[in-house]
C-alpha cells in the first residue's frame, strides 16, 4: 500500500534516512525495537498483492503470525509480574493486516488502490484475524486499554467501527489519519498519536502491527511484527 504523493517522493528517501536515525535511536527507557523491523525501514523486493497473498497460505506465515502474536501475549504478561502495581497499561494494535483481514479485497484485485480499499471497508465486512482479536480480548480482560492506530482516514470512522462491532472487538481508543493529512507518513503520524497516548498517562508495553512503521518510532516497550508481503506502507 503506497501512501506517497508526489510531492512526498522527491523529499521521501533524504526525510526517511533523517527519520531512521531518530527512530531507530529509543528513548532513554524504553527498550531498543528488535533487530527484525528496526533495519526494515526500505519496502522488501518481494513485495507483492499475488505473491504476498500466496505466502499468506503457507505454514511459515501462519508460524510467524502466530510467533508475533505469542511474544506480545508473553511480554504482557512478564510485564505485569514484574510490575505488579502497575497501572494505565496499554497495548496499541494497527488495523488492517494485524486486527482485520482484507485478503477478501486482495484476492480481487492486482494491486492496492485507494478508491478499491474505500470500497471495500465501506462494506464493513472484513473478517478478523483471530490471533491478534483474541489477544487484545484478553489482554483488555486483564486490565491493558486498547488503542487502535490506523491509516485509515477519518471519513471511514462509521465503517470501521461498524466492521470492529460485527467482529466483536472491544477497544477503548481509535485514532485515524485526520482527512485533512495526505502527506504525512504512517510512522509520523503513528508515533506522534503513541506520544499522545502515553501523554495521557498511559504506559504502551505492547504495539503490534504488520507494517514496520507501525512500530518505529518508540513510545513502546516491546514491538511486535506481523508478516506481510502483499503490501509495505511508509
Ligand atoms: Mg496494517
Amino acid at each position: 500500500m503506497q501512501f506517497l504523493s508526489p510531492f512526498q517522493k522527491s523529499y521521501a528517501a533524504p526525510a526517511l534516512m533523517v527519520l531512521a536515525l531518530f527512530v531507530l535511536c529509543p528513548s532513554p527507557g524504553l527498550a531498543a525495537p528488535p533487530e527484525n523491523y528496526s533495519k526494515a525501514v526500505e519496502e522488501p523486493a518481494d513485495t507483492n498483492n499475488e505473491a504476498g497473498l500466496k505466502y499468506t497460505k503457507t505454514s511459515l506465515f501462519k508460524q510467524e503470525f502466530a510467533k508475533a502474536v505469542r511474544e506480545a501475549r508473553d511480554f504482557c504478561k512478564k510485564y505485569k509480574r514484574e510490575n505488579p502495581d502497575a497501572k494505565n497499561l496499554a497495548i496499541v494494535s494497527d488495523i488492517d493486516e494485524t486486527l482485520l483481514d482484507n485478503r477478501g479485497l486482495f484476492n480481487h484485485v492486482e494491486k492496492f488502490t485507494w478508491p478499491e480499499f474505500i470500497k471495500w471497508i465501506e462494506k464493513a465486512e472484513a473478517p478478523n484475524l483471530k490471533e491478534t482479536a483474541s489477544f487484545l480480548k484478553w489482554a483488555r480482560k486483564n486490565g491493558f486499554s486498547i488503542f487502535l492506530v490506523t491509516g485509515r482516514p477519518e471519513k471511514l470512522r462509521p465503517y470501521t467501527i461498524m466492521n470492529l462491532v460485527k467482529n466483536d472487538i472491544a477497544y477503548d481508543g481509535l485514532y485515524m489519519r485526520p482527512d485533512s493529512d495526505r502527506k504525512s507518513s504512517a510512522i509520523k503520524l503513528k508515533t506522534k498519536v503513541r506520544k499522545d497516548i502515553e501523554d495521557m498517562g498511559f504506559k504502551i508495553v505492547v504495539n503490534i502491527g504488520d507494517q514496520v512503521s507501525d512500530l518505529v518510532g518508540g513510545y513502546a516497550l516491546d514491538c511486535e511484527k506481523l508478516p506481510n508481503k502483499m503490501y509495505f506502507v511508509k
